[in-house]
């Protein structure tokens, strides 16, 4: 087969490479041209490209099995690897930046696979079905096309429902950093970094590859207080105020190699593959990653997701050849249990999270969010044999009702996670002001 994708993000290459390998032809586009000459990549209309990203053992499973050497140059990349007991597949750390520059030049190198610089107005159609992608008015004629073109893409539009959900409430703003020689790591909660829930806002160290790290606050997007934390001074002031951040952003210990990076407009989004009548919108066409789900990056969960979705698909579409409507609606059932009940999950913890931060208590009548549950673990540990797996993203957010009334239980006594040192977030934004 003639393949299209729209998109080459993680997603797209990732789809693109692995068709190849089934013995099709597959022509990538984006709008985006790629690094520069010197290695420089602004990456224009991904605004995440330099925030902190965690990549999850998802993502190096689905690597192994359908590329495996990609998971080699990575390492060949400086991409750190995190094992953890009993599974036999690691996190990465490493940069998004890095991360996409390795794919990209993987898939480039990939025989059967064409990367095209362009933008996408539309996909073709004729006779019922998809036949390829319009790219700056020319037709690309493709017997499958994949829109894999993320989360703020409106291709194809009017051929699927409408997304649920919308901007999460939550804004990023991060720095990255390279550790001086010789120093050492700063104090670390989790295998990734340092994350710590302060008093109305969250902050994380995220550790990448080649002794390189982020130093990220997140806020609710609506506290104007902290507009101003996108000005360097004002970033380093707050960042060196909050002892989880201020040990790793230290001068004695590192020193920046980004400006500082805003990030608002995060998502809780998911879309399906059908149209309003619930059919396939165009058979020959599948919705895939971002384009389908975004979910709140503060669990890291964006690429994980993306990519287990592109190992469904790629399955369906061998199990169903020539019948790609057939493919599209089994890839939408497989979404409905398999990707909603992330975004699910999420719009119900953050919308909880956000109702805390401006100084509600935990609502002990009605099922706790995710987050509270995962927090519960740290004075009754027997919890972690349901809530581990959870937050492993090995089994879905539903497995942990069971333990939920044993959770709530506790808080309904009155126990309340622990604040962690540092300034509330009124006491932040007056250092800000
Ligand atoms: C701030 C932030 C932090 C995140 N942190 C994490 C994390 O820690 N861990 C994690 O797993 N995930 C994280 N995510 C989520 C992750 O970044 C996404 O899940 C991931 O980018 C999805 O990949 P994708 O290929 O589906 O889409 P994208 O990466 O958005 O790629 C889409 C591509 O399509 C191209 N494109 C779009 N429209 C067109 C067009 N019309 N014509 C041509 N090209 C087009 C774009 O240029 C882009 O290259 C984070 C997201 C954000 C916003």
């Amino acid at each position: 087969m003639d393949v299209a994708v729209a998109g080459a993000g993680p997603t797209g290459l990732f789809t693109a490479v692995a068709l190849a390998r089934r013995g099709h032809r597959v022509t990538v586009v984006d709008r985006d041209p790629g690094p520069a000459a010197d290695g420089s990549w602004e990456r224009r209309g991904v605004m995440q490209f330099h925030h902190p990203h965690g990549f999850r053992p998802q993502i190096a499973e689905a690597l192994s099995a359908e590329m495996p050497e990609m998971l080699t140059a990575l390492g060949d990349a400086g991409a750190g690897q995190i094992v953890f007991p009993g599974s036999p597949f690691p996190a990465l750390r490493c940069r998004r930046a890095v991360f996409e520059q390795v794919l990209r030049a993987f898939a480039a190198a990939e025989p059967g696979v064409e990367l095209r610089s362009g933008h996408v107005d539309d996909v073709l159609r004729s006779g019922g079905r998809a036949t390829g992608l319009r790219v700056d008015g020319h037709d690309l004629p493709a017997d499958l096309v994949i829109n894999a073109a993320g989360r703020a893409a409106r291709l194809a539009d009017d051929l699927r429902v409408p997304g649920e959900g919308g901007d999460c409430g939550f804004a990023y703003v991060s720095r990255q950093y390279s550790l001086l020689p010789g120093a050492e790591f700063g104090p670390m909660n989790a295998p990734v970094g340092n994350i710590k829930t302060q008093s109305g806002y969250l902050v994380a160290i995220f550790v990448h590859d080649r002794r390189t790290f982020s130093a990220l606050f997140i806020r609710p997007a609506d506290d104007r207080r902290f507009l101003a934390l996108r000005f360097t001074e004002v970033f380093e002031t707050a960042a060196a105020a909050v002892p989880a951040l201020a040990d790793w952003v230290t001068p004695s210990r590192s020193t920046p190699i980004t400006p500082v990076q805003p990030g608002g407009r995060l998502h809780n989004t998911y879309r399906g593959q059908l149209d309003a009548a619930g059919r396939v919108g165009l058979p020959g066409l599948l919705h895939v990653g971002d384009a389908v789900c975004t979910t709140n990056p503060s669990a890291g969960r964006g690429i994980a997701v993306a990519l287990r979705q592109a190992v469904a698909l790629l399955r369906l579409i061998d199990e169903y050849p020539g019948d790609p409507a057939a493919a599209a609606q089994a890839f939408d059932e497989w979404c409905d249990s398999h990707v909603r009940p992330w975004f699910d999950d999420h719009v119900y913890w953050d919308t909880d999270l956000l109702r805390r931060w401006s100084g509600g208590d935990v609502d002990v009548t009605r099922r706790l969010p995710s987050d509270l549950i995962m927090e519960a673990t740290e004075v009754d540990p027997t919890l972690l044999r349901v809530v581990g797996p959870y937050m492993a993203m090995q089994a879905l957010p539903a497995t942990l009702d069971e333990i939920e009334p044993q959770a709530r239980a506790l808080y309904a006594r009155g126990w309340r996670p622990p604040p962690h040192p540092g300034p509330t977030r009124d006491e932040l934004a007056e250092l800000i002001a």
